[in-house]
């Protein structure tokens, strides 16, 4: 075998591993209970969270693909024994969105207006034919409270930050607070400036969450973590917002900001995982807060 064969042989086998194990990592679904009701389900895409409901189940989040939603489905049935009765999209992002065609036609859906909206402006494409059936089916702007088979469950959208059309869910009998893409733990944040995200209101829109009563947090990415995780992941924001202030009132150059010593908090944080590779590090928080704050980009709708 020549030297180039053998190249090209590794490069395929590798290709197709990597395939592979990406597909298993799709069908694979990893369950942590965090009371008799409330369970979170792991895989490539946004954390899931599933409650169980005397009238049914209730499903936060589906995922990257309609596979994947069909398979969080089928175990929200296994954990609660129930089908599921209500979806809710904390936001637009495919990899919170794009499994919703994996359940029934005609399933209650709930989002923010600002979703919607995104959804229809921004991922039209997708939202088309069949799909369309799946898409929200009730609005919100502010808060909503949800009186559903004995629970309560609170939406609020607390302001801008990953998006502005993010919502948060307070399972309020569990104490358990899922933050959607508002928060990531020990993983850099995507921010996206283009769909009304904001570095600089993410501070408050954090502060506010920290008012809510809860003792558990089911952030977007990362593990189940608690107030003091939703407080370090504050931490990061609040620096990144301080460098993008200060790049603009010194006027700084981008190549200088990317130097700034001011963001220590994101010690240990790590770049995530996805089915498209996203470039989301440290240079990449930086380089959107002072975007951000020098008005280096456009927004999209
Ligand atoms: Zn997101």
């Amino acid at each position: 075998m020549k030297k180039w064969q053998a190249g090209l042989l590794i490069l395929t086998l590798l290709i197709v591993v990597s395939g592979l194990y990406v597909l298993v990592q799709l069908r694979s679904l990893e369950v942590e209970r965090l009371s008799d009701d409330l369970f979170v389900l792991r895989g490539l895409g946004g954390n899931t969270a599933v409650l169980r409901t005397q009238a049914g189940a209730v499903v936060v989040d589906t995922m990257t693909l309609p596979m994947q939603g069909e398979l969080i489905r089928e175990q929200a049935r296994k954990l609660t024994g129930m089908e599921t009765i209500l979806l809710i999209n904390t936001h637009y992002h495919i990899d919170h969105t794009h499994g919703n065609p994996g359940f029934k036609p005609g399933t209650r859906v709930l989002s923010t207006e600002r979703t919607l909206s995104h959804l229809h402006a921004l991922d039209a494409e997708f939202w088309s034919g069949q799909a369309a059936s799946l898409l929200p089916t009730e609005t919100f702007s502010d808060r909503m409270t949800l009186k559903i088979g004995g629970k309560t469950i609170e939406l609020i959208h607390p302001g801008a930050g990953h998006t502005d059309g993010d919502l948060v869910v307070l399972f309020t009998d569990e104490g358990v607070l899922h933050t959607g893409d508002l928060m990531f733990n020990r993983y850099y944040p995507n921010i996206d400036l283009e769909a009304g995200g904001s570095v600089q209101q993410w501070v408050p829109t954090l502060e506010k969450l920290l008012r809510l009563d809860f003792t558990r947090v089911i952030p977007g990415h990362g593990e189940t973590t608690d107030r003091a995780g939703l407080r370090q992941f504050l931490a990061v924001i609040a620096q990144l917002a301080e460098v993008g202030r200060l790049a603009a009132d010194k006027g700084m150059s981008l190549e200088q900001t990317l130097d700034t010593e001011l963001l220590t908090a994101d010690k240990g944080y790590r770049r995530i995982r996805m089915i498209v590779p996203m470039p989301m590090d440290r240079e990449f928080v930086i380089t959107r807060a002072w975007q951000e704050s020098t008005d280096n980009f456009k927004r999209l709708d």
